[in-house]
């Protein structure tokens, strides 16, 4: 028996195993995977229809109670975690997928949905979903639409937002606006689904989204290429971009970033002695188009030599020292984390500068950096200085900024990158932005803290 009249009015709607008011159960619902941020919920609210989120949001907005939207709490800028004692609106029971409609290759899943189950869905179809990332067990449609998650495809396949052909979602005043028709061609106004793509639990909550299915690609083939520096691996990329359209990937490491990963798991990377940058590229596509990559690799002037896989083991073998430099990183301690977007002419003065002021900000810290080179999208990651000292962020986003780049490349602003939103967007954009929130949450409660 609780005795927080809003989680009483909330159990009241929902029914009371639907409500969590036990702080210790509350707990877990307060953290994410880094441990940088946490909170405690004021109670969890599970509700398993749309209808059952707008209930929610009423009993909320009537008591001016304060709501988080929350996945699968992978967002890592702290977006989805109540820092401020939220009550925290989870969408795991969201979790129903409907069968695939081959018509129009697009299928419509509850926001609480994984990704890992959107993929294998589309999977039994022949098909395929056009976004992967490493957190893929666990974060959800709804926190990747709410944050325009990216991931190793978008250079074939777009963003989050170019994935969906419809959406549903539940305002603060309770009102559903459900757009889920999946017309390509649905050009009636406003494209609420595009605002909301980005929004971060700020705008309403998403229920449910039509998502855009892929032909399936039965053949993927790997390389792993030698480089001797960065600028070498932005002109092959270049250069694969205009000569093989079957390109899926292209990810980026530095020979740093790769010995820590063989060193502290103990996996072995594709080159004996690591090369100073490794870019590593995916194609996808009929059988036959092995040829066709392999002869556009060969005529990249820069690669110094190159481990191509062609089975899904030897595929695996080359992405794990990719995939596992996250986890390796987190060995060494709490990391600040950077995800930005830089032009790709500015990529290579951008890392020697960076690599410059580490050096001089926090002397003796470890910088690792890898990421997704097709979007110019670089994970900057720098463990030693204390996490929550806001020096290094301050200088490295501005010097992102001042070099024409995105100080967020995913998972959003959240409540890490609030301070520095105004290095990237104007004070008209923002007015704008502020505007758009207040129109759809008059009630102010969605994510207060965020965005
Ligand atoms: C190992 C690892 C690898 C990752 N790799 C990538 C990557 O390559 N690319 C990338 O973009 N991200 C990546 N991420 C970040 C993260 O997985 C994405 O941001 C993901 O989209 C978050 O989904 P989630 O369900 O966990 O959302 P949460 O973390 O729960 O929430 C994130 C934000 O979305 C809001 N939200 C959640 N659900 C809803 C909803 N239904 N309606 C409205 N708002 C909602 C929350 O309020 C919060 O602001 C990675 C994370 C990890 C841990």
């Amino acid at each position: 028996v609780t005795e927080d009249p809003t989680a009483a009015a909330l159990a009241g709607v929902l029914g009371r195993p639907q409500v969590i008011t036990d702080p210790s159960l509350c707990a877990s619902y307060g953290t994410e995977p880094t441990g940088r941020w946490r909170g405690q919920p004021r109670c969890v609210a599970l509700p398993r229809t749309t209808d059952e989120v707008a209930a929610v949001l009423r009993v909320c907005a009537a008591r001016r109670a304060p709501v988080v939207a929350q996945g699968g709490r992978t967002g890592l800028v702290g977006g989805g975690v109540p820092g401020n004692g939220e009550i925290v609106l989870s969408t795991a029971r969201l979790s129903r997928i409907e069968p695939v409609n081959l018509d129009t290759a697009q299928v419509t899943v509850g926001a609480g949905v994984t990704l890992a189950a959107v993929q294998s869905q589309a999977q039994r179809e022949g098909l395929l979903f056009g976004v992967d990332f490493g957190a893929r067990d666990a974060c959800t449609v709804g926190g990747m639409v709410a944050t325009n998650a990216g991931g190793t495809r978008v250079l074939r396949w777009g963003t989050m937002r170019d994935q969906v052909a419809g959406i549903e979602a539940v305002l603060s005043t309770g009102e559903t606006i459900s757009h889920l028709t999946g017309h390509i061609k649905d050009n009636t106004g406003y494209h609420l689904a595009g605002l909301l793509a980005g929004s971060e639990g700020t705008l309403g909550v998403i229920t449910r989204v039509r998502l855009k299915l892929r032909p399936g690609n039965p053949h993927h083939y790997s390389a792993a290429l030698a480089l001797g520096s960065i600028g070498g691996a932005v002109d092959t990329l270049t250069r694969l971009r205009t000569s093989l359209p079957t390109l899926d990937a292209a990810e980026i490491m530095w020979s740093d970033g790769i010995r820590l990963v063989t060193d502290v798991l103990g996996v072995s990377g594709p080159f004996r002695d690591p090369p100073p940058v490794v870019l590593l590229v995916d194609s996808a596509g009929p059988a036959e188009h092995l040829d066709g990559f392999a002869a556009a690799v060969a005529a990249c002037p820069s690669v110094r030599d190159s481990v191509v896989a062609t089975t899904a083991q030897g595929r695996a073998y080359l992405w794990e020292v990719r995939d596992r430099h996250g986890e390796a990183v987190h060995r060494l301690g709490t990391p600040h984390k950077f995800d930005v977007t830089l032009p790709p002419g500015a990529i290579e003065d951008f890392e020697r500068a960076v690599r410059l002021l580490v050096d001089r900000l926090a002397p003796g810290a470890t910088t690792v950096i890898f990421g997704h080179l097709g979007d110019g999208n670089l994970h900057l990651n720098v463990v030693g200085p204390p996490p929550d000292d806001p020096t290094l962020a301050d200088a490295v986003l501005r010097l992102v900024a001042g070099r024409g780049g995105s100080i967020s490349a995913e998972h959003g602003i959240g409540r890490a990158k609030l301070p520095w939103l105004e290095l990237n967007r104007s004070v008209a954009e923002l007015a704008a932005m502020r505007r758009v929130r207040r129109a759809w949450d008059p009630a102010g409660i969605l994510n207060p803290a965020v965005l």
